[in-house]
């Protein structure tokens, strides 16, 4: 039977790479008086799974859309993002749940192709994304209003689940909203530096995000992986010498 002793298997996957540039990707970056530099960013997602079940924590782009509206020129992967799933022998018809952080085009892009899964969203993320504010320039820039469509679609079919506050979904998997980068995100990008992403929607919230990640770090047996760091690749095991390692086994 599963009980709130449950362990995982946990992976990091990445999926592609891009370089960016210090002053493009923080907010604000003029007023931290340094120059800019080179700032690679790595997309993820993330594989927990036990004898259980196979939980996904995002999925990352789709790169048909991507391709059809000129996005990602830059770190277009060579192939499908759902590829390094199969580094660990999960077909997508495996996955039970997926954990979507936020609604952003590289972390729900491929939502439609698991036809056994159930969903879970904070409830604010959704809220804002399918409300009026949703659809302005700026935040919009971050979305695909066709994966938007994706996502009502599983509310639709009863497959999405709002989070409210924490919620433990699984016995040893527990989100939690904390709101920042985006109205309900609840995993961020966090920066040693403390450095706000450009992309922010609440700046306290942001910093407060960041807080805890640190707590959380200084933490015994507990790792903080960030959602676009390319470091995550040196500081665990590797699976695959280029797209996955273990988070269960940091060097
Ligand atoms: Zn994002």
């Amino acid at each position: 039977m599963p009980n709130s002793e449950e362990t995982y298997e946990v992976y990091a996957l990445r999926y592609a790479s891009r370089q960016g540039e210090k002053a493009r990707e923080f907010y604000g970056f003029h007023r931290y008086g340094e120059p800019s530099g080179p700032c690679p960013l790595d997309y993820f997602f993330w594989l927990a799974r036990n004898e259980h079940r196979t939980i996904l924590i995002d999925c990352g782009y789709s790169k048909d859309r991507a391709r059809e509206k000129g996005r990602y020129t830059q770190n277009s992967p060579n192939h499908d993002a759902l590829e390094p799933l199969s580094y660990l022998s999960v077909r997508p018809d495996d996955v039970d749940h997926v954990v979507l952080s936020h609604m952003h085009q590289d972390h729900v892009g491929n939502v439609n192709r698991f036809p056994n899964a159930t969903f879970s969203m904070a409830r604010e993320e959704f809220d804002f994304w399918t409300g009026p504010y949703g659809a302005r320039e700026l935040p919009a820039t971050s979305v695909d209003s066709d994966e938007v469509g994706l996502v009502k679609d599983l509310l639709r079919e009863g497959r999405l689940h709002f989070v409210d506050g924490s919620e433990t979904l699984f016995p040893g998997i527990r989100a939690t909203r904390l709101g920042g980068h985006t109205p309900g995100q609840m995993m961020t990008e966090v920066m040693e530096a403390d450095r706000p992403f450009w992309f922010f929607c609440d700046l306290e919230a942001t910093y407060r995000a960041y807080q805890l990640f640190r707590d959380l770090n200084a933490r015994p047996d507990t790792s903080v992986v960030p959602g676009h760091d390319p470091a995550v690749m040196r500081k665990f095991k590797p699976v695959h010498p280029d797209w996955a390692v273990d988070l269960t086994s940091p060097l």
